[in-house]
């Protein structure tokens, strides 16, 4: 089976992608693409707007945009992002987990920056308020302060130098466990969506097992198609996927068109035989009979 083009997994301003929602929106029709999922990290308030701009008749291009999130949240203290598909959005639960997070979030951000002036940087905070506006704060603004202010030559820097894990600005969150998110995108009417499961640099024993407590956990899919996940890697993934009946999934993963590495819609191509996320979100109208 083939699909309309599609991306179920990208970012705008409401977190910390570089285009704005409408933005992202006329990129996706640019690309042709026709199902078109947002995901900001804990935020709904960019993938809101669009639909808010649709339902007015506002946008022109016939895409169906997917209501999403990606969430943040930890197993055994190893921190997981699940994507949450064709969530409603206006779920008194979601909305509830999203206004803790966005605290914690704030909370973070304040002790990140005291960290950064104890290693004799200036107080960046307002200049990272500046950049976030009213998304959702995370590790990303940092980075690109400290780039813009010459502090870093680039992003992936300030993550090695400040933000990564174990270096000297990272601070530990209690992110909410998996099993409590599992439980709100449940009540949410969505679809949970294990992402991008070999970024978390685990050893492919500790990720089986980390697959198989999401599948134990009630996860619905997986991700096995996106950008840097390799033949040999994916050929893992299809058979762990199998393995538990997880739905399959694919995205970008697109934060702003400045990554020319990583294009909207673009992604390892997908086997068709297997049991497809976007089957289980809509009716056979999303299908292309060849
Ligand atoms: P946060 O959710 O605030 O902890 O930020 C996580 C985001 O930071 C990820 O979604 C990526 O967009 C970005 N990120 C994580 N690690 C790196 C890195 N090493 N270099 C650049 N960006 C990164
Ligand atoms: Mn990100
Ligand atoms: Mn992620
Ligand atoms: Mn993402």
């Amino acid at each position: 089976m083939t699909f309309l083009k599609y991306d179920l997994h990208t970012h705008t301003t409401a977190s910390d992608g570089s285009l704005s929602p409408v933005e992202l929106f006329e990129l996706a029709d640019e690309h042709d693409i026709k199902i078109l999922a947002i995901t900001d990290h804990d935020s709904v308030t960019g993938v809101k707007q669009v639909i808010e701009l649709q339902q007015q008749k506002k946008l022109k291009a016939d895409i169906k945009i997917i209501p999403g999130a990606e969430l943040t949240c930890l197993l055994n203290n190893q921190i997981l992002h699940v994507v949450a598909l064709n969530v409603d959005i206006d779920n008194p639960l979601l909305t509830k987990h999203l206004l803790e997070l966005h605290a914690l979030r704030i909370e973070r951000a304040e002790k990140i920056s005291l960290k950064l002036q104890k290693c004799k940087l200036p107080d960046l905070m307002p200049y990272v308020l500046d950049k976030v506006k009213d998304g959702q704060i995370g590790r990303p603004h940092f980075a690109k302060v400290l780039c813009d202010l010459g502090f870093v030559a680039n992003e992936a820097a300030a993550f090695k130098k400040y933000l990564g894990a174990g270096k000297s600005a990272n601070v530990k969150v209690q992110w909410p466990e998996l099993e409590e998110v599992l439980a709100v995108i449940k009540n949410a009417g969505g679809i949970a969506v294990l992402a991008h499961p070999t970024k978390y640099k685990l050893t492919m024993s500790k990720l089986r097992k980390v697959i198989a407590a999401f599948a134990e956990l009630g996860g619905n899919g997986i991700e096995i198609s996106y950008p840097g996940v390799t033949r040999e890697q994916q050929k893992i993934l299809k058979y762990e996927a199998d393995r538990h009946q997880l739905l399959v999934s694919a995205g970008s993963d697109f934060h702003t068109p400045a990554n020319t590495w990583i294009e909207l819609g673009r992604y390892p191509e997908l086997p068709c035989e297997m049991p497809h996320v976007l089957k289980q979100c809509f009716d056979r109208k999303v299908e292309i009979t060849a």
